[in-house]
């Protein structure tokens, strides 16, 4: 045997023994004591207790948040007003939306069709249908609760539909459509947990998205818990799973959307709180605020809003009516 075969070999037979090894470690049964004492991973930018991120630092003036703009008569679709917001969009060929897709029933990915859908993005829907006379001429910007207010600020989007509460203070930033749904804050705890409301959370690790309305009413609360700041509604969940929370609190809309998708998790309690959700479109598009008070008012007498309710929220919660629209002038 040459000398160079013969370490060819070595080298093979070297290899062999790896694999052998290898093959049975995978047979050897794991050693549960050091995957128990394995850290949970957190979410990329959990904070606990962070500082107030909500709304404006300025005095915030007194008003009805359920108020929006009266809607005149709808243009035909495609044909929407020279020199208007709509004209403008109508122009670029798409809407720009601003949506979650981390909210089951809401704003969320269906994994099968990799599109977004919900009743949120119904919502959005149907403006671009009102605009184009085609629901698909939308492009949509995934952002976080906290990024809802800037992106409306910044011009980025032309609408944010995103689970949003229109409040006094975001008032003073953006505008919002009339009311297109009142949801209410409750919790959700594992299915074993002996928690049944709010007043038991004292002290305790809370899980809500930075940016909610969620996470000032916690910190208001007679019991303030330590609050888990997230990005996103979708990290809550997976805390409350890997046992890094003991509890989510939001809105009963989103917490359905958490307990339809994981049956170790149950809601509880009452609501505490009062959400109008409305759609947030930037201060200076007053027209465009109007427009899309047409197209609810539309979508309500004419049974899809009702019909889009009954797709994603009628098996999760209580049949529910469309809000009546409220306008201050
Ligand atoms: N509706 C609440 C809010 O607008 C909580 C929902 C959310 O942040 O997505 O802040």
């Amino acid at each position: 045997m040459s000398h160079r075969r013969k370490w060819r070999l070595a080298g093979l037979l070297a290899a062999a023994a790896a694999l052998c090894t290898a093959c049975s470690a995978t047979g050897s049964p794991v050693d549960l004591a050091t995957v128990t004492s394995v850290e949970r991973p957190q979410p990329a930018g959990v904070e606990v207790n962070p500082g107030s991120s909500t709304g404006t630092a300025a005095p915030v003036p007194p008003c009805d948040p359920n108020a929006s703009l009266r809607p005149g008569p709808l243009p035909p679709a495609g044909q929407m007003p020279a020199g208007s917001t709509m004209k403008a969009i109508q122009d670029r060929g798409r809407l720009i939306a601003g949506v979650d897709q981390n909210t089951f029933l809401f704003g969320f990915r269906n994994p099968t069709s990799n599109a977004l859908e919900g009743f949120d993005i119904d919502r959005v829907r149907e403006i671009a249908e009102a605009i184009f006379g085609d629901p698909n001429k939308v492009q949509y910007k995934v952002i976080t609760s906290a990024e809802r207010i800037d992106a409306l600020k910044k011009g980025e989007v032309d609408i944010v539909v995103r689970t949003m509460t229109a409040t006094c203070a975001r008032w003073v930033d953006i505008n919002f459509s009339a009311t297109y749904y009142v949801a209410g804050q409750r919790i959700v705890v594992d299915r074993a947990s002996q928690i049944t409301g709010v007043d038991q959370l004292g002290g305790k690790r809370v899980c809500a998205a930075k940016g909610s309305t969620s996470i000032m009413k916690l910190r208001e609360s007679p019991a303030p818990p330590e609050v888990v700041a997230v990005d996103n509604w979708s990290d809550c969940l997976v805390m409350l799973q890997q046992g890094q929370v003991v509890a989510v609190s939001t809105d009963d809309t989103i917490l359905a959307g958490m307990v339809a998708q994981d049956p170790n998790v149950k809601l509880v309690g009452p609501r505490f709180t009062e959400e109008p959700y409305g759609i947030g479109i930037p201060k200076q598009s007053e027209d465009m605020v109007r427009f899309v008070n047409g197209v609810l008012e539309r979508s309500i007498a004419s049974g899809t809003w009702t019909a889009s309710y009954n797709r994603w929220l009628g098996q999760a919660t209580e049949p529910a009516a469309p809000p009546a629209p409220r306008y201050r002038d």
